[in-house]
């Protein structure tokens, strides 16, 4: 490996030991690089001309010096049952490392083998999935939606059973913290309080610094708001860029706020305001028009787990942040995605009605949206077009025109703004879809090419028109579920 600039820290081990088991990988074989994140790499402070080394640590069959691996220890909610049995059933955080910029990076190796929490599962993650994982990991980066990071992955021969038998592969997925709710969920319900605070403590060190010198009780209520908050907005900026998660177990919420677990997850084509991508979800716990409730009940059994260190009242307020946040950030996505700069009673009307037309006609909600950005430079036809019944959206752009005359920025300005939060490309299922058959037949290329594309997800990109494409009806209603 040649000229590093980071340093390895692994603070996670400072918790006590009830909080992970050391776990060496089980190596897979006949393991390939097949995608590594040179941009990232160059951020977390590793340059190197040869990412063919790091094969083997993705592979489980090598370990760099300072690499100590430990399955993590949680528990929580899933699907609103309590589940004491969980924890990394196949992952392992190697490290931490902090990079030139004092940015701390763990490092996590997806699909590592099995661990004491694996319970029945065999340990390993397929291709299938692993690529899926990074695709849309890296589409969040470009949308600017806090998310875990994939730093690089390798692809291997040994077989795996699903529902058919597919091949393994391993991710290294990196972010900030791998904490998530269901840590704090474990300490509460199986260590005690002392534990809890070590734990809050713990993440108020590495992740809220300018907290730390607070009075205790007021370190711990702002610590809490600002986790309740920046998980409404998380939610907020999901919902805005109609992104499903499909799989909101308290285990699966971050403490910092990152979107995590990338699972059956999709980005909405046709407006459907009850989509259930996960199809194991019978219910639609999960659909994507409840994702803001089910994100504020995840934030009440993360209350739940503080209460043994926190005074009640203080809990309760910051849980009271949650809606506040929510509103406000999601009320500004909308009037930004609208290009509304003035402020205007009827507009959360306008957001509203918008909403039930787009749902009650299956209008496809990113073409939508960017096709409202370029309304005075091409015109209404390509909104239009979206429409099976064209008076529809003839009524609902005479209202919208009529709301912009209202409005002082220049129409150039404002397209120009609108297309920097209305993505012309997002990771539509259908394209993940494509990517993962031809790397399934050994061709990387299109991964790779996607990944570019999806780099710059605002950006015309008159070269890639065709991945803004809508789905062909094959790629319309895929079914994706949680065995990965
Ligand atoms: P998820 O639904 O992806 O959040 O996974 C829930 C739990 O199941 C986590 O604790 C995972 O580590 C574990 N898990 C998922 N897949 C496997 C697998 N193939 N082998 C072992 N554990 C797994
Ligand atoms: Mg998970
Ligand atoms: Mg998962």
């Amino acid at each position: 490996m040649s000229s590093n600039e980071f340093r390895v820290e692994h603070r996670y081990l400072e918790l006590p030991d009830s909080f992970y088991t050391r776990v060496q990988p089980s190596p897979l074989t006949g393991a390939r690089l097949v995608c590594f994140n040179h941009r990232l790499a160059e951020e977390m402070g590793f340059h190197t001309s040869n990412p063919e080394e790091w094969t083997q640590v993705g592979a489980g069959a090598e370990l760099l010096e300072g690499m100590d691996p430990v399955a993590m220890k949680y528990t929580g909610h899933q699907f609103g049952m309590y589940n004491p049995e969980l924890g990394d059933g196949r992952g392992l955080l190697l490290w931490e490392t902090v990079g030139p910029d004092d940015r701390r990076w763990d490092w996590h190796l997806k699909g590592a083998g099995t661990t004491p929490y694996s319970r029945f599962g065999d340990g390993r993650a397929v291709l299938r999935s692993t690529i899926r994982e990074y695709l849309c990991s890296e589409a969040m980066e470009g949308l600017g939606i806090p998310t875990t990071r994939a730093l690089f992955m390798v692809s291997a021969k040994d077989p795996v059973r699903r529902e058919s038998i597919e091949t393994a592969a391993a991710l290294v997925r990196v972010a900030q913290s791998h904490i998530r709710f269901g840590h704090f969920e474990f300490a509460a319900h199986h260590e005690g309080p002392e534990t809890v605070k070590t734990l809050l403590e713990h993440v108020i060190a590495l992740h809220f610094p300018h907290l730390i010198s607070l009075p205790e009780d007021e370190r711990h209520e702002r610590w809490f708001e600002e986790v309740v908050e920046r998980t409404a907005r998380l939610i907020a900026d999901w919902q805005a860029v109609g992104f499903c998660h499909g799989v909101m177990n308290s285990d699966n919420m971050s403490i910092i706020g990152d979107t995590f677990d990338y699972g059956p997850y999709a980005f909405l084509d046709d407006f459907d305001a009850g989509y259930i991508c996960n199809h194991t979800d019978q219910g639609g716990r999960y659909a994507y028009n409840r994702q803001p409730q089910v994100g504020f009940t995840n934030c009440q059994y993360l209350a739940n787990a503080l209460l043994p260190v926190m005074d009640e009242d203080a809990v309760r307020r910051g849980l009271r942040r949650y809606e506040v946040a929510y509103n406000a950030r999601f009320l500004q996505n909308m009037r930004d995605k609208l290009g509304l700069q003035q402020t205007q009673e009827s507009d959360l009307g306008l957001i509203m009605d918008t909403f039930s037309m787009l749902h009650e006609h299956h209008v496809d909600y990113t073409s939508f949206f960017r096709g409202l950005s370029n309304l005075a430079s091409r015109g209404q036809s390509p909104v239009r077009d979206l429409f099976v019944d064209r008076s529809v959206a003839d009524q609902w752009l005479e209202r919208y025109e009529g709301r912009l005359a209202e409005e002082s920025r220049s129409a150039e300005e404002r397209e120009q703004a609108m297309r920097a939060v209305n993505p012309k490309y997002v990771l539509r299922n259908y394209l993940a879809q494509q990517v993962i058959q031809e790397a399934q037949n050994g061709d990387y290329e299109p991964m790779h090419d996607l990944l570019e594309v999806l780099a710059r997800p605002f950006d015309e990109q008159p070269e890639n028109e065709h991945y803004a494409a809508l789905p062909p009806d094959w790629g319309k209603h895929l079914n994706i579920s949680c065995s990965s």
